[in-house]
């Protein structure tokens, strides 16, 4: 049994559609459970109809929803059997019924209430995994469409609720297997769950890929497919630095540092069920399936390379707490730390010095209470437009001498925090947002100007016509 996750732009119109048929038809006999996001920008697409109609603005959103329906009955005309399509049409309908109903009352309230905004959103995956199921049956395979909702449990904390495992798992474990009974290939939603009591959660943006992995774990499943538009994990983005090379085989803990310092291609969480269970994880291009893709495993083969990847986190804050009260005091860091809690802020990296600690954090929402609650621990300042660059690479362990080539290839450019992760396969440090990408062009210059093989897969040139 394998989980094959596909992401918005590879579900996001008939064609996109028609190639993961196609894809996942060439590994039915390892019997794939297909796990789908919502088609391309239609989750941002929602969450702006609520937006609309909490401000009063009901009929650009009823507007922007009609969009969304359109383009969704559009890609099941163009793909469902004609017997089945009137029903499915019905079915797609009657949940744009509700969800014009759900707008109404955010309209009535003024306000989107966290369950507003996921009894919104979660309906981008349900919509997607109905047309995607039908899609199947046109093309001959026994597409069954699972509801994930009442097996993949969750806390009530909307928006970003936390699975409950123990139950999950074993709900997830039973609902899947029977679905992939006499050669059904499962078809159902990332990204969303249910509260005990029944209602619609979602585990937070970008979680689809979460979700395929905590399914594949709950299955044992032989591997875990991440379906993307880019080719697979990169040496660095590729916006950036034209001449990225993809990773070709990466271990668990690289792929988790990077996921979780800023490169984008898979959600932070995605690798740790994964992890559990030593499931292999691959990412692979839907858009040319040929390409094999980035491995991740459990222990990557021994690489030269000193580097693996290089990834950004952009827009940091960076709080400096300073106080000589710090200064051989016990608990302080302890009772600093509580205050970041009880904002409900999570701190990225954490530098200090016998009487200063900085912070960098991602998330500013709650910047003003926690501001005026650190004031009494010392003197604060406030750094915005910052970023992290993260070298990441299990050869970073071993090699004396690093940071010094780090840090020579980037002479002209201001460091601070430089941190050597306790996992130690990371050196992260803060640079001004304005000199990340001359930063990063230059680390890549000096780490990845060679490539070893094994490792690593150049961008394919493009050949001069002779
Ligand atoms: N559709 C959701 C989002 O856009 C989940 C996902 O795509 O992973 O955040
Ligand atoms: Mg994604």
């Amino acid at each position: 049994m394998i989980v094959m996750k596909f992401g918005g732009t590879s579900v996001e119109d008939a064609t996109a559609i028609r190639r993961l048929v196609s894809i996942v038809r060439t590994q039915l006999p390892r019997q794939p459970i297909v796990v789908v996001s919502a088609m391309g920008k239609t989750t941002n697409g929602l969450l702006e109809c609520a937006r609309l109609a909490a401000a009063g603005e009901m009929l650009t959103a009823q507007t922007k929803l009609d969009g969304i329906a359109a383009h969704h009955c559009k890609t099941a005309e163009q793909l469902a059997l004609p017997g089945e399509l009137n029903e499915l049409i019905s079915d797609l309908q009657k949940r744009f019924a509700a969800l014009r109903a759900t707008l109404g009352e955010i309209q009535r309230t003024g306000a989107i209430t966290p369950q507003l905004s996921d009894a919104v959103s979660a309906n981008g995956e349900l919509l997607s995994s109905l047309v995607v199921a039908a899609a199947f049956r046109a093309h001959g395979i026994k597409g069954v469409w699972v509801d994930v909702r009442p097996l993949m449990q969750t806390n009530d904390d909307f928006t970003r609720a936390v699975v409950q495992f123990e139950t999950a798992n074993p709900q997830l474990h039973a609902g899947f297997t029977a679905a992939l009974a006499d050669g059904g290939v499962p078809v159902t939603q990332g990204f969303i769950g249910s509260t005990a009591e029944g209602a619609t959660t979602t585990i937070g943006r970008g979680g689809s890929d979460f979700s395929a992995s905590i399914i594949g774990a709950a299955l044992d499943a032989d591997e875990i497919q991440i379906w993307t538009d880019v080719d697979g994990i990169m040496t660095t983005d590729p916006r950036i630095v034209a001449e990225a090379a993809k990773v070709k085989v990466i271990s668990f803990a690289e792929a988790s540092e990077l996921a979780y310092f800023g490169a984008k291609v898979l959600h932070p969480s995605t690798l740790l069920p994964a992890m559990a269970k030593e499931i292999p994880v691959c990412v692979r291009n839907s858009r040319r399936p040929e390409v094999e893709g980035t491995a991740i495993v459990r222990h990557a083969a021994q690489s030269q390379a000193l580097v693996k990847a290089i990834a950004c986190k952009r827009g940091l804050t960076v709080i400096n707490v300073t106080s000589d009260r710090m200064l051989m005091a016990h608990g302080f860091l302890a009772r600093l730390f509580t205050v970041f809690d009880k904002h409900e802020t999570p701190v990225d990296m954490v530098a200090t010095s016998e009487v200063s600690v900085s912070m960098t954090l991602d998330d500013t929402r709650h910047l003003e209470g926690l501001l005026a609650d650190l004031q009494s621990f010392g003197e604060v300042t406030v750094e915005r437009d910052q970023a992290l660059i993260c070298l990441v690479g299990e050869n970073l362990k071993y090699t004396p001498g690093v940071a010094a080539r780090i840090f020579s290839s980037i002479v002209d450019v201001n460091v601070s925090m430089i941190s050597h992760g306790a996992s130690a396969i990371n050196v992260s440090f803060i640079v001004a947002d304005g000199v990340a990408e001359k930063a990063i062009k230059a680390l890549h210059r000096e780490f990845f100007s060679t490539l070893d093989a094994a490792t690593f897969e150049a961008p394919a040139v493009a050949q001069a016509v002779a």
